[in-house]
């Protein structure tokens, strides 16, 4: 796509590689997800969003896999990540153990143990709506809300227990667009 002068001033200059203890595998729940190798201590940068931008009114109308993968970065603008790092196969948890650093990045929000796999909550990034293929969330945690709640309908102890791991277009006092 065109990439407008808005766009440009988001792109992050030098994104950084996935951890290296980083593994795609299968997964019986989702399919596949993204697992670690090794004990990775809270905050650590895991994996990125530096792929494609999409401009839309909501996730229903992104084009072809950014439906699916792409977070949404802007009212209107989602990003995916590049297929060939690993931020895009994590699933979505409602106990998540990632969260999200500045617009594209996922980060540790606890230490995490080898062997574990990685989840964030599409609410970190995605206001209003979530798209999935699914309408029931089955992420098996014992706080499983059932569905996939967007960030504006987050509650207050919520979006407390996140503070620091949702996108700062949603918190940041003056949206970045
Ligand atoms: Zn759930």
């Amino acid at each position: 796509m065109k990439t407008s002068p808005k766009i440009q001033s988001l792109t992050t200059p030098s994104p950084l590689p996935d951890h290296p203890a980083l593994e795609l595998r299968t997964d019986s729940r989702f399919g596949r997800g993204v697992f670690t190798t090794q004990d990775i201590p809270k905050d650590t940068h895991l994996a990125g969003f530096y792929g494609e931008f999409s401009e839309a009114a909501t996730p229903q109308d992104l084009p072809g896999d950014a439906a699916i993968y792409a977070l949404q970065c802007g009212p209107t603008l989602w990003r995916d990540g590049d297929p060939h790092t690993l931020g895009r196969y994590i699933n979505h948890s409602c106990e998540p153990n990632c969260g999200i650093r500045g617009l594209y990045d996922v980060v540790a929000m606890r230490d995490i143990k080898a062997g574990e796999q990685l989840f964030w909550h599409y609410g970190m990034t995605d206001r209003q709506q979530i798209y999935m293929t699914a309408d029931v969330c089955k992420c098996g945690s014992k706080h499983c809300q059932q569905r996939f709640v967007p960030y504006a309908e987050l509650s207050e102890s919520q979006k407390a227990a996140w503070a620091g791991y949702c996108s700062s277009w949603l918190t940041a006092a003056e949206s970045p667009l």
